[in-house]
This record gives C-alpha cells, sequence and structure tokens, in this order.
C-alpha cells in the first residue's frame, strides 16, 4: 500500500467516451484543491467495462487533461491491470459470508417487480434486488454456477450493515478557493437503500463499487472530489471500507453543470466534447471558466 503523509486527490474517468465540460469541471477541482493542500493529484482509469472502454479515450483523457494544464502524479492506475486486488477484496467478504451468487437477469428483476408498483428502488432508481438469498440453498448456487450459468456476486447488505452497524462519511465544502476551510460534517450513510449491490459478475471480477474502494485505499487516496451525482453511492463505499478495514477519505461531492434543459451532461446525451470544443476554437482558459461556472 502507498503511505503517503501529503493529502491525494484523483481523478478517475472511464475510457468509454471522450470527457465534456463535467469531468473538466472535477477534473480542475481535484487540481485546484491538491495544490491548495499542497497535495499530490493521482490519475486513475476506470476501465473494468472492457467491451465499453477503449485506449483510444484513454489517450484522449491524457491530452484532454494536459491541453487544459493539469498534470498528475506518474504512473496512472489503470483498474483492468489490478483485477487481483479486487479479487482478493472479494474473497475477504466471502470469508465474512456476505457475498453471494445470483443468477437472475435484469429482465427477471423487472418481470418480479412488475406488479409491485411501491417496490422500492435505489437512488439511481433500479428496483432493489427482489430475490431474497434464503430462498435458494448454497448447494444450488454452486451447482448452477459449476454448470457455467452466468451469476452476479451479490452483498447480502442486510447482512453487512448489521455487521458494520452505523456508518458515517466526512463530507467537506466545494470550491476552489475555500474548500480547505470549511469544517467537514458527518453524513449518515445509508447503504440499505441500495439492496443487495453487484460486487462482481461472472465476466467481470469487480464492479464500480468493489474497485473505488480498493483503489482509493491502494493509491493512498486521502480526498475524494467528484460530481454530486456519486453522493448517495458514498453510503456504499463507507460500509465496504469497514468491511475490508480500509481507510476513509474526506469526500466533497461537486455540483453538476447542466445543459439548458437542465439534464446533467453526459457522454450518453451526447454532451459536447472537450475535443469538439478545442477543435472549434475554445481556448483552454475559456473551458476552464465554463466548466468552473466562473462568472465575471
Ligand atoms: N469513474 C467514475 C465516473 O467516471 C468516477 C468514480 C469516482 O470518482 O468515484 O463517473
Amino acid at each position: 500500500m502507498i503511505s503517503s503523509a501529503r493529502p491525494t486527490f484523483r481523478f478517475a474517468p472511464s475510457p468509454n467516451g471522450l470527457l465534456h465540460l463535467g469531468h473538466a469541471r472535477s477534473a480542475l477541482l481535484n487540481a485546484a484543491m491538491a495544490a491548495q493542500a499542497g497535495g499530490l493529484l493521482l490519475l486513475r482509469i476506470e476501465d473494468i467495462d472492457l467491451a465499453r472502454c477503449r485506449p483510444e479515450y484513454e489517450a484522449a483523457i491524457c491530452e484532454d487533461l494536459a491541453w487544459l494544464g493539469i498534470a498528475w502524479e506518474p504512473p496512472a492506475r489503470r483498474q483492468s491491470e489490478h483485477f487481483d486486488d479486487y479479487r482478493t477484496a472479494l474473497v475477504r467478504l466471502g470469508e465474512l459470508d456476505l457475498v453471494y451468487e445470483s443468477f437472475e437477469s435484469r429482465a427477471d428483476i423487472n418481470r418480479a417487480v412488475r406488479d409491485h408498483p411501491d417496490w422500492p428502488r435505489d437512488p439511481d432508481g433500479a428496483p432493489l434486488f427482489p430475490f431474497p438469498r434464503l430462498a435458494m440453498s448454497v448447494d444450488e448456487r454452486s451447482r448452477r454456477r459449476a454448470a457455467g450459468e452466468p451469476f452476479a456476486l451479490r452483498l447480502d447488505m442486510a447482512r453487512a450493515v448489521a455487521l458494520a452497524g452505523p456508518l458515517d462519511w466526512r463530507e467537506a465544502g466545494q470550491g476552489v478557493g475555500h474548500a480547505a476551510s470549511i469544517e467537514p460534517r458527518a453524513v449518515a450513510a445509508d447503504p440499505l437503500a441500495w439492496g443487495d449491490v453487484v460486487l462482481a459478475r461472472k465476466e467481470v471480477p469487480t464492479s464500480y463499487h468493489l474497485s473505488v474502494v480498493v483503489d482509493d485505499a491502494l493509491q493512498g487516496v486521502t480526498h475524494v472530489v467528484r460530481g454530486a451525482d456519486l453522493t448517495a453511492a458514498t453510503s456504499v463505499h463507507r460500509l465496504l471500507q469497514t468491511l475490508l478495514d480500509l481507510p476513509a477519505p474526506l469526500y466533497t461531492h461537486h455540483t453538476l453543470l447542466v445543459d439548458p434543459q437542465g439534464r446533467k451532461l453526459s457522454k450518453s446525451l451526447g454532451s459536447e466534447s472537450l475535443r469538439t470544443l478545442r477543435e472549434n476554437g475554445a481556448t483552454a482558459q475559456e473551458v476552464r471558466r465554463l466548466a468552473l461556472d466562473v462568472v465575471d
């Protein structure tokens, strides 16, 4: 484990498309807050989804960051090169009897909750996993896994929460100039709101939640600065940190840039990329101001 006395920040994009202004905002805030704290900025390439991530997008990330004047401490950590680290964490959770195989597809889940309009949904809007762990025996799960059926490894959330007890995380204020001076406040974690989250799948031996927690610890990250769309996920992250005995970083969830319709910028909505802005003649200074919402 890298142990660093210096405040350590990270920017952690997924190379599944070109960066847009929302990513620039995150990266610039990380860089500014790291500089202000006299700390380090790391780059992490979150490429566990091998089907959607591409080396050319990773190259574009590096090019965009350099253009914006953002320097990071090399080397960048590429998650796809560290599947063993996530497997080790999964084994540890398994030893605590917190992980089980589920064989139901997304269609099975949707079908199961279709006639229950009040079925609870997670903070991202997906129905909570409706099939109780105890409804299938351990032997049956092992048999189906050995038979080669597709499966997801899920966290037994009720058991995990019972083991960890009540949790909170420290949330600090946002901003370039004043972040360090705002006293962090405690936010109560609510991991039960997510139900039995997926920790890994047959074809991908990890998940966003698991790898982000393992990597933040292995990289010695002390400060997580990311978009407010990930605020609710922090409940799961705090739980996994506790179960895996990992340190808890200080969090800042920054406000998101929205398009004229009020929707957060996203690759799937085709939000204008930094590359396009650059090709259309925008200067790095202009893009920095747009990304940080600087008003003259
Ligand atoms: N890879 C995530 C994203 O691109 C960010 C993860 C994080 O900062 O925790 O949205």
